[in-house]
């Protein structure tokens, strides 16, 4: 396989950058021996790696850091984060302590430094990627930190050298009350303290966990964890802020540029690509236009309005035709039966009328004429979530969109419990989540409510995985899970929908 250098520069240029340039050039391309699984990321790496490799590992840490995000979207807690994200991290980042005495020690180290500095160049050039990337970054040094050896954890605490000063007996007894006041001990329990300038352990601070003085924050041996966290997320922030510097200068390898650009676009738009296994549902037979009504049953909410207000009128306004024929082309309905499922619900119209008006759009989506602009005869992509949460807002007597969106509180809940969500908790939640304009995080509540028997069968008996079950981002997504979970047992050997899943990051 062709190597190629980490590094940016080709070197055949490197003999002639000037000065500033010759400090990007001038690394010493050698593998390096990761001592500790833990990693603060403070040497960038400069082994070679080949291009394959360099585009997988990010793809692969990016699909961490993506469901990390997730779980936090979602509110889980840090055991639950720490079990949810177990067989993702073990999939996509392993990462074992020496005392598993595993061959791969090194080649996971190694995977996971160079993939955080691959996807640190990708995410330094906004702010807003930088702070994503951080948080994501400190949660996931936190949940390993964790879950360490705690003699290898020592042992990698000892080897940073922070700048902590240890409070010394005469400090300690000076001011005893206080300290002891701060830590919520009992008199006479002994315990071992750090100071600390205050803004370097903001989350202490806040918790009032820290006595705090003369500028100083003192730290009690047991929050060792904040402090080195909140090490980790300085220098990383720092590092971040000079990388964003950096970035026009390295913008000079072509083969790098677009798989940087391709990543840090994934993380900018988290949308999930419709795939076509979406259509392609194990027990499902093909889908008629008369299907229509009995499986809107399992769709979701953005999706069961558009079908509830189209029976209801009779008709339904352009861009809601526009997401809904997609939808339902996407869920495999073939263009004929679309059309005829059209043609059979705007009934108050004649023939001429739909084949004039309406026929040319329904074929159109299907890719069944158009031009270029129209994917070469494949038509549009069925809509995610992503796209439905930032259109436009729809004008009076539209109906496309999302509703956890799109519709006011006072609204949504009674649209919701028309459709059967009638749990008085399940509601308050949602209502919390759209006030945060967490909309999709309201929609999987919402899912997750409705087949929370189902669900647990599936976890309980292992026949679907962790990542089965990821956080929604796309309507046919919905539509595949729910109806597979709705007939459980019915459909073929070997539903679990692994394809299910859209194309993310990951694809
Ligand atoms: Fe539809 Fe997505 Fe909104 Fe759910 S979050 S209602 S699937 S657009």
């Amino acid at each position: 396989m062709i190597r190629h250098d980490y590094s940016r520069v080709d070197p055949k240029r490197r003999a002639n950058l000037d000065y500033k340039r010759r400090q990007f050039a001038k690394a010493e391309f050698q593998q390096q021996n990761y001592e500790h699984r833990l990693n603060f990321y403070v040497l960038p790496p400069t082994a070679e790696i080949t291009l394959e490799e360099f585009e997988t590992w990010a793809i692969n840490r990016l699909k961490v850091l993506s469901e990390l995000e997730a779980c936090s979207f979602r509110n889980k807690g840090p055991e639950e984060t720490a079990d949810y994200m177990k067989s993702i991290l073990d999939k996509h980042l392993p990462l074992r302590p020496d005392s598993s005495r595993s061959q791969k020690l090194q080649e996971e180290r190694r995977k996971d430094h160079y993939s955080h500095f691959i996807l640190r160049l990708a995410f330094s050039s906004t702010e807003d990627l930088r702070r994503r990337f951080s948080r994501l970054e400190t949660m996931l040094f936190r949940l390993r930190f964790k879950d360490d050896d705690p003699r290898e954890r020592q042992e990698f605490v000892r080897s940073l050298n922070l700048e902590w000063d240890e409070v010394q007996e005469d400090e300690k007894r000076e001011l005893k009350e206080e300290l002891l006041a701060a830590s919520g001990h009992k008199k006479g329990e002994e315990q071992e303290w750090f100071k600390v300038d205050w803004e370097r352990v903001p989350e202490l601070v806040e918790q009032r966990r820290v006595l705090l003085k003369r500028g100083k924050a003192y730290v009690p041996q047991r929050e060792q964890m904040s402090l080195v966290v909140a090490d980790f997320t300085k220098k990383l922030d720092d590092a971040l802020e000079l990388t964003a510097r950096a970035l026009p200068r390295l913008d000079e390898d072509d083969r790098l540029a677009p798989i940087l650009a391709h990543l840090s676009q994934s993380f900018t738009a988290p949308d999930a690509a419709y795939s076509s296994s979406d259509a392609n549902i194990d027990g499902l037979s093909a889908i008629r236009a008369t299907s229509i009504d009995a499986l809107s049953q399992n769709f979701p909410l953005c999706m069961r309005n558009l079908h509830m207000t189209l029976r209801e009128n009779s008709h339904l306004k352009h861009f809601g035709r526009l997401q809904y024929t997609l939808f339902l082309k996407g869920i495999g309905l073939s263009l004929d039966e679309c059309l005829m499922f059209w043609r059979r619900s705007f009934k108050l119209i004649d023939d001429d009328k739909f084949q004039k008006e309406y026929k040319y759009n329904i074929r159109h989506a299907y890719g069944d004429v158009g031009g270029d602009a129209n994917r070469r005869g494949r038509g549009y992509t069925p809509y995610s979530c992503q796209k439905l949460l930032t259109e436009p807002q729809p004008g009076p007597g539209q109906t496309h969109g999302c509703p956890y969106r799109t519709y006011k509180p006072e609204n949504l809940l009674p649209l919701l419990q028309r459709v059967g969500v009638t749990d008085r908790d399940v509601l308050k939640t949602v209502k919390e989540d759209v006030s945060k304009q967490r909309y999709h995080v309201a929609c999987n509540t919402v899912f997750e409510w409705t087949h929370k028997r189902q669900i647990k069968k599936v976890a309980d008996d292992n026949s679907w995985s962790a990542s089965d079950l990821d956080t929604i981002v796309h309507p046919n997504t919905y539509f595949k899970r729910s109806w597979l979970l709705t007939h459980l047992g019915q459909a073929s050997a070997g539903l679990a929908p692994a394809a299910a899943a859209p194309h993310t990051v990951e694809d």
